[in-house]
């Protein structure tokens, strides 16, 4: 997937968004279309509706994104809890730092 990051925290594709998820140690993606509406693209974003992520084995993680934070909610499969400040994203999933000329 071609995923461009915007900002500390996100990356964007034709997909959508993409973010460190800290409960599920893993990337999140949030559909573009398909019903949901962001704001303020970039660190500081929230969307509406919530977003209920689930795969294999029924993990769910289930959160509302709001001025940058995720409120995670009571049925997520991890231990997480209420507001949290996304988190930067992982070294794997940066770009700026590779912007150097070949
Ligand atoms: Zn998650």
């Amino acid at each position: 997937m071609n995923a461009m990051q915007i900002s500390r925290k996100f990356r964007e594709s034709d997909a959508g968004y993409h973010h460190w998820c800290a409960g599920c140690n893993r990337l999140h993606t949030l559909p573009k279309g398909r019903g949901w509406t962001y704001f303020s693209p970039g660190d500081g974003m929230s969307a509406i509706p919530s977003f209920h992520l689930s795969w294999q084995n029924e993990r769910v993680c289930h959160y509302f994104l709001t001025n940058g934070q995720i409120d995670y909610l009571a049925d997520c499969h991890h231990a997480l809890r209420g507001p949290q400040p996304v988190p930067d994203l992982p070294e794997d999933y940066r770009d700026f730092e590779r912007e150097v000329p070949a």
